[in-house]
């Protein structure tokens, strides 16, 4: 594992704003990339590293902070419009530091108690190209022109806004090896047969280096509870297929009740390849789907701070366990 402490250097040089400014930065990837080095320079007690590279070359950063034996993992921004996912950790990330480093509180917990018993781990920035695409950071070049020429046969999705995938057409979290062929089959029936601002599966599971980067991270991290972060529904999703891991109902039931948000009981039909799915079935743990918010994508920053109400206690929790 390639450790980059600080990471390469940014050409953004303000300050950050991820965490007590409302409305926060956008997170352009060199905005997340000077923000993950301001919070590595700030607290000597987190690991910043980089666990694979996008289609652009762009580094897939994470830290990790603790040293417990209880290994939590939490992503945000697979889907690029879906980009709110990427302030909403890095605020949290803020305030647990905070937390740790001045005894604080964190979602109704003893910052420094999650500390001592957890590995928390954050990828806040899953697919930095696409979301650079949906904030308009790219908006010429190469890669710009054949996304516009992938976007322009489908009409009906709008450009950028309505782009979740990578910057190369492929759906982020309908990569992984847990049903993909399933899913492959429904989004080929619904018309995405070739790389897509939305919904195509990809040529393989695991063929974009995002999504391949990220289950090779989740190896060799191992958690033991993971989360997701999309928008939008208010809604948790905690089931694939016919996998009840131990323990992921009762979770599930709390961070439903800390959060406000509804823990759908059923999958939808369409739920197959995800991150959360491949999770649950290769590691027989709990894993989640959070879909935060409401509205069309990408959401408003109005809506940041009711999100960051309700996802507070719902990461400690997962953080602590039920
Ligand atoms: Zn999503």
């Amino acid at each position: 594992m390639k450790h980059c402490n600080p990471c390469p250097s940014s050409s953004e040089k303000s300050k950050a704003v991820f965490n007590n400014a409302s409305p926060p930065d956008l997170p352009y990837f060199d905005s997340v990339l000077a923000e993950m080095n301001r919070l590595a320079g700030k607290y000597g007690f987190v690991t910043l590293s980089e666990y694979g590279k996008s289609v652009m070359g762009k580094p897939l950063l994470y830290i990790c902070a603790g040293s417990g034996a209880r290994r939590v993992f939490y992503s945000a921004s697979h889907h690029a419009n879906e980009w709110i996912s990427t302030p909403i950790l890095l605020k949290y990330m803020n305030s647990y530091f905070e937390g740790v480093q001045n005894s604080g509180q964190i979602g109704g917990y003893s910052a420094r108690a999650l500390f001592s018993q957890t590995t928390l781990c954050f990828a806040p920035l899953v697919n930095p190209d696409g979301v650079d695409l949906v904030l308009r950071r790219i908006a010429r070049g190469s890669f710009y022109d054949e996304a516009k020429k992938i976007s322009a046969a489908y009409p009906f999705i709008p450009f950028p806004n309505g782009w979740k995938a990578n910057i190369e057409g492929t759906d982020l979290n309908l990569q992984y090896p847990a049903n993909w062929e399933t899913a492959k089959q429904i989004k080929f029936e619904q018309g995405f047969t070739s790389p897509a601002p939305r919904d195509f599966v990809g040529t393989k599971p695991l063929a974009a280096p995002e999504s391949r980067a990220l289950a090779d991270f989740t190896r060799r991290l191992n958690p033991n509870t993971v989360i997701a972060l999309h928008t939008q529904g208010n809604v948790i999703y905690w089931k694939f297929a016919d996998y009840e891991p131990p323990g992921s109902l009762e979770l599930g039931l709390r961070l439903a009740a800390v959060s406000g948000y509804e823990l759908s009981q059923t999958p939808p039909v369409s739920d197959n390849a995800g991150f959360k799915d491949w999770f649950i079935q290769d590691f027989n743990s709990p894993g989640y789907t959070v879909e935060m918010g409401l509205g069309e994508s990408p959401l408003p920053l109005s809506q940041f701070d009711g999100i960051y109400r309700s996802m507070e206690p719902l990461l400690s929790t997962a953080a602590n366990g039920a």
